[in-house]
């Protein structure tokens, strides 16, 4: 292969990529290709849910807690480097705040991407992976990270229109996707297990669910389950001990969490579908 395999992940608040990846980037990180993620907010106004924490005290800085909390993941999961778009994070949709000039909703679409590829152009990724076109479930950061990741794939090797640095066109394309079928058996066996879930297996699928036929990519991620749970612990603000997320692995097993799946939208390579690798058609 002439040059290193390079895969960029790019995610709205810190604690995303650990849900949806974590054992995606610690495979990759482990077989030696490089790994990056950005990060477009420090999740400032999320939830306080430490419990070692006085969530009047520790709002302030919450930023700073998260940006921790993200290190120590990233860290665990062996991801070759971080680096923040530099926003501040927009809240759940409909809230004042999301019309502050300072969060990431209200940034200027142009210079979000320009910021991007200038990592692109960089790290020269083959694959990117970000949100889908409702951002998972409709957070504002959420869109706004899934427009600015196809802007920067698309014209990253356009230097006409965003100047500066080396062109590079990244090979495919994927978004994050948690397929109907899977989340439909998790509420089951936690229904049979008699614990609490957040959808029932009967009712509407949860917001972020997507259709079976939309996902292309099936990983294994069994040998870094362990990886992957202590990235996510290691967003303790976000996901504490009594938390759903920690509760479906002690209730399920490693079952709960052996998969990650992605849905492909673009491919300038010839790959399957569907394919249980990122760098399909490109090793
Ligand atoms: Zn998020």
């Amino acid at each position: 292969m002439a040059s290193e395999l390079s895969l960029l992940a790019v995610h709205p608040h810190p604690d995303d990529e650990s849900i949806g990846m974590g054992g995606t980037l610690a495979r990759y990180s482990a077989e030696g290709v490089r790994t990056t993620l950005v990060t477009a907010t420090r999740g400032e106004v999320g939830e306080i849910l430490d419990k070692d924490l006085d969530p009047k005290e520790a709002a302030p800085r919450l930023a700073s807690i998260r940006e921790a909390e993200l290190r120590n993941a990233v860290k665990i999961l062996g991801v070759t480097e971080l680096d923040f778009l530099g926003y501040e994070d927009s809240g759940m949709a409909g809230l004042p705040r999301n019309r502050e000039p300072a969060t990431f909703w209200q940034a200027d679409e142009e210079e979000a991407i320009g910021r991007l590829i200038r990592v692109v152009r960089r790290v020269r990724p083959q694959v990117m992976v970000t949100q889908n076109e409702f951002g998972g479930y409709a957070h504002p950061d959420h869109i706004k990270t899934h427009r600015v990741a196809i802007g920067a794939f698309f014209y990253a090797g356009d230097v006409e229109r965003f100047p500066g640095g080396e062109p590079f066109r990244p090979s495919k394309l994927y978004y994050t996707a948690f397929p109907k079928s899977q989340l439909k058996k998790i509420a089951e066996a936690m229904e049979r297990a008699g614990v609490e879930n957040r959808f029932s297996s009967d009712g509407e699928p949860p917001p972020f669910a997507v259709s079976d036929d939309r996902v292309t990519t099936w990983l294994d991620v069994s040998p870094y389950l362990e990886k992957k749970l202590a990235a996510m612990r290691a967003h303790r603000t976000q996901i504490p001990e009594d938390s759903w997320f920690i509760k479906l692995s002690e209730v399920l097993g490693p079952q709960a969490w052996r998969l990650e799946t992605f849905e492909r939208v673009r491919s300038s390579v010839d790959a399957p579908v569907p394919e249980d690798d990122l760098f399909a058609g490109l090793r």
